[in-house]
């Protein structure tokens, strides 16, 4: 086959880049030889171009379901960029009105267009889904797969009707999958779910070498965040509490104490919001503060510290608020603070929602408190939860935790009780 020179002069035409990154092109392979694939990928790992180039050069058009209605456009716009043609990307979703809907069929119908990014509630409607059966459809893919299983930050009970969708299309269409949710549970269900136990799965490694992981006791932890990045000046971070009110209360003390630091969380003004995430990245603040609403989509590359003063709901959050600290490669220390009691707090607020969702978010924190009490290597740990195995002697990231640098003997676990 010649398809590898074709696939590497595709990626420069459309893309611009040299090289695929990890099993990109693999992946593609697999798409392009109608089977059923499965990505899971680190977010930032580039899983985007492993639909996008496969539906830019087979005939027909591909679906791709993503349930933000926001970064669809972001999308659209970005291949429509690559390819300078407005028709060969489009997206489906209830912002349209009738006579955007009737040009993005026409388009269709005439074959112009290779990318349909469609949300799953206009997937699920009958009248597009006969619209579906009348065009070439070359694959599906399903954007952030997590979304299908209640196991995942972000269930969506309308990813569950994807696959009836589909077969109602078509039931020999290849399903792509693609999610950053590492854990087999979730895996599992996704699988099972869109009923692809036979596909090839492509996992990467969720392992960051170069951040080093590290729990340390609530106590007088605005002391220890003060001396921390007053050792560590100049340098950019980021400190994750769960309450807006203690995000602000620890902006000031920092302050107070000579830090620029800003606070950040959903109840501020969008317009403010932008201005302090523009500042941070333009290094004007060191430090923000914030609630998990910051940081969807920001690629600061030289984010040297995430510091957690509340531990997260779940050991996904934690992954993901942490994967900040040292993007480029360099220095990211993950510093999180613990208390038992926090745990309990976080408990309390699921006690209104339905009995499943409370006994799911009761499961995810009791990880959350395995993983703060462990004496195990921390990134052991964590790998561990993602379904990979770790190898303490061999492992990249060797050395890289508080367990492994300062092995918990079973007397100081006791004396820290006693604390
Ligand atoms: P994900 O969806 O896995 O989080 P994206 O698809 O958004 O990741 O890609 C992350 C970044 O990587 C994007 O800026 C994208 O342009 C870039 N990227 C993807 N593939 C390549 C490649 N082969 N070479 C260089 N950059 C790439
Ligand atoms: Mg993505």
């Amino acid at each position: 086959m010649t398809q590898d020179f074709n696939l590497k002069s595709a990626l420069k035409q459309y893309f611009g880049f040299d090289s695929f990154k990890g099993d990109q092109e693999e992946i593609i392979n697999s798409v392009l030889n109608n089977n059923d694939t499965f990505v899971i990928m680190p977010t930032g790992g580039g899983k985007s171009l492993t639909y996008q180039l496969p539906a830019l050069i087979t005939e027909g058009t591909a679906i791709v379901i993503s349930p933000l209605i926001a970064l669809m456009k972001n999308q659209v716009d970005s291949i429509r960029g690559f390819v300078d043609d407005d028709s060969v990307a489009h997206f489906m979703n209830s912002s349209l009105n009738k006579g955007e809907l009737n040009r993005v069929k026409q388009d269709l119908r005439d074959e112009k267009t290779k990318i349909l990014y469609v949300a799953p509630e206009s997937l699920t409607k009958q009248e597009n889904i006969e619209f579906f059966k009348s065009i070439k459809i070359s694959f599906v893919a399903v954007d952030e797969a997590h979304c299908i299983s209640e196991w995942g930050h972000d269930f969506r009970p309308e990813y569950r009707r994807i696959k009836e969708m589909i077969s109602g299309i078509d039931d020999r269409i290849p399903v792509m999958a693609l999610t950053a949710t590492a854990t087999p549970k979730v895996q599992l269900d996704i699988q099972k779910n869109l009923g692809m136990s036979d596909a090839n799965v492509f996992k990467a490694s969720f392992n960051r070498p170069n951040l080093f992981y590290e729990v340390r006791p609530k106590i007088q932890a605005e002391k220890q965040i003060i001396k921390f990045i007053k050792e560590n000046e100049g340098k950019s971070g980021i400190i994750y509490c769960l309450s807006r009110k203690k995000v602000e209360q620890i902006a000031e003390l920092l302050q107070v104490n000579g830090v620029k630091a800003l606070a950040y969380h959903a109840g501020m003004e969008a317009a403010k919001r932008a201005k302090y995430q523009d500042m941070f990245l333009m290094e004007e603040v060191d430090v923000i503060v914030a609630t998990i609403a910051f940081g969807m989509g920001i690629d600061k590359p030289d984010v040297r510290f995430v510091m957690h003063y509340d531990m997260p709901k779940s050991l996904e959050g934690y992954y993901q608020e942490t994967g900040r600290a040292g993007r480029d490669g360099g220095e990211g220390v993950c510093l999180a603070f613990y208390d038992y009691k926090d745990i309990e707090k976080l408990e309390k607020f699921t006690t209104n929602k339905p009995v499943a969702e409370q006994e799911i978010a009761r499961a995810l924190l009791n990880e959350v408190v395995a993983y703060a009490e462990t004496a195990m290597s921390r990134r052991k740990f964590l790998l561990h939860y993602f379904g990979e195995e770790w190898d303490e002697e061999n492992g990249e990231g060797k050395n890289m935790d508080d367990n492994m640098v300062n092995p918990k003997e079973k007397v100081e676990a006791k004396d820290e009780i006693k604390l």
